[in-house]
């Protein structure tokens, strides 16, 4: 049993901050918040950092398979559109993945995750030299760091049918497997995996009839749900219509595959009728507007009109506290009406995403019966702090330069700025496989 004491709480959404309190922790959950429970406990350990303590971070759409693209060296051709800096680039990286550098590309996005606040990263997988069993290469990541996350391969057919069926067999063979981890676990009575998994899809223009048929019968044998790319460039948009003759969310509609554990990356080309179908399915709308900036591929100016946007980084990283900051300038600067609390309610609602792939768990409030995922800050502003202008202090001051300590499932993943695992043997041995990496991608062109 852990006590935190003396902690302020700070929900970013709704904003809240109380006084100093106690929480108290037992195996993954949160079982008591009050003042001086320490008292009531005091065989617990106390950890008093001081400062405050807000729910984890959720990181709703990323793609760990770059985390060993920054500062890549490697002769790249100048791309005219979207679908160019596909090809020249991140077709080029995913190709050129193979076991170790999944594993790597795994830890070094988990170990950065962690020290940005973050504690679950929804991914979206792809290393289409090396699919069977990617997923688990990419899981040790997750395990080593403690963070939680949702993890799925995107099925795609650019790289021929046989690629296709392997991305569906991936998908589901690492679902199933979780279910009896999760079995296993119950009966035994230890934790369950941190991780868990939805179906993969990379977009809907590399996606024919058949291969959603495919992941519409894996959807369902393993009742999980779609995390597609859509209309993240007008080209898709287009292609729909043009060879499937119809509008994206109609046609993923139309094959049942819009529901609340569907998640939909980008979105900037949907058209108002497939946003009211997508809010009417309960579909969650991951904004990436970092993402969407360095790939010039428009702003998603109807961002407000979704009922259940969240917020994710597409590759850049997990600081969510950045990416929202970039969101709200970035709306600001497009002539938005939004003010910053609409951003940290879409990152707050990457826990409601938690919430449809753990059954049975809350995630998103530090209250009695909620798992302990949690980001510690050591935030002392020069101006007060308060529930009416927390969204302020979100725009201008809080940063993950503050964040102290992390926590996944009542484990510390960073414990007062230290990591609770080998980070620098991570980050050296990344930079080495990372040579490995740049070559075998000049070796491709
Ligand atoms: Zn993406």
């Amino acid at each position: 049993m852990l006590v935190i004491s003396g902690v302020r709480l700070l929900h970013l959404y709704p904003p809240s901050v109380s006084d100093p309190v106690d929480i108290v922790i037992e195996g993954s959950k949160i079982i008591k918040v009050g003042q001086d429970l320490h008292l009531i406990y005091p065989e617990a350990e106390v950890y008093a950092p001081g400062g405050y303590v807000s729910p984890g971070l959720v990181c709703s759409h990323n793609h760990f398979y770059s985390a060993l693209a920054r500062g890549l060296m490697v002769a790249i051709a100048p791309s005219k559109d979207f679908v160019q800096q596909l090809e020249h680039l991140w077709w080029r990286l995913d190709r050129a993945l193979d076991e170790d550098l999944v594993r790597y590309s795994g830890l070094s996005g988990a170990s950065e995750a962690v020290f940005s606040g973050a504690t679950s990263v929804i991914d979206h997988h792809a290393s289409p030299n090396c699919i069977d069993g990617s997923l688990d290469l990419l899981r040790e990541g997750f395990d080593t760091v403690g963070l939680r996350g949702i993890l799925c391969y995107e099925t795609t057919d650019r790289n021929g049918l046989e690629g296709a069926a392997a991305g569906i067999r991936e998908n589901e063979r690492f679902a199933l497997a979780l279910d009896e981890e999760k079995r296993e676990a119950r009966k035994k009575g230890i934790p369950e995996p941190l991780v868990e998994a939805a179906i993969g899809a990379h977009a809907p223009f590399t996606v024919s009839e058949d291969t959603l048929d495919a992941l519409v019968q894996v959807c369902k044998t393993t009742g999980r749900g779609l995390h597609i790319h859509a209309a993240e460039d007008k080209f898709d948009a287009v292609d729909s219509r043009y060879r499937f003759h119809q509008d994206i969310a109609f046609r993923l509609d139309e094959a049942n595959l819009l529901g609340p554990k569907t998640i939909i990356a980008h979105g900037l080309f949907i058209s108002p009728e497939e946003i009211e179908l997508c809010n009417e399915r309960q579909v969650y709308l991951a904004h990436n507007p970092r993402s969407n900036m360095n790939n010039q591929v428009g702003y998603n100016h109807a961002i407000g009109a979704w009922k259940r946007p969240v917020l994710g980084t597409d590759g850049i990283g997990s600081d969510m506290i950045e990416e929202a900051k970039f969101a709200f300038f970035k709306h600001r600067d497009a002539g938005g009406s939004l003010w910053m609390d609409s951003f940290l309610a879409m990152l707050q609602r990457g826990n409601e995403i938690l919430e449809q792939y753990f059954p049975g768990k809350r995630f998103g409030r530090i209250e009695a019966g909620y798992e302990a995922d949690l980001t510690f800050w050591d935030y002392d502003p020069p101006t007060p702090l308060l529930a009416a202008n927390l969204a302020g202090h979100g725009a201008f001051g809080l940063s993950s330069r503050y964040v102290r300590s992390t926590m996944v499932a009542g484990r510390f993943a960073v414990k007062d700025r230290r990591a609770c695992f080998d980070a620098e043997g991570i980050a050296a041995q990344s930079r080495e496989q990372t040579k490995r990496l740049w070559q075998r991608m000049e070796d491709l062109r």
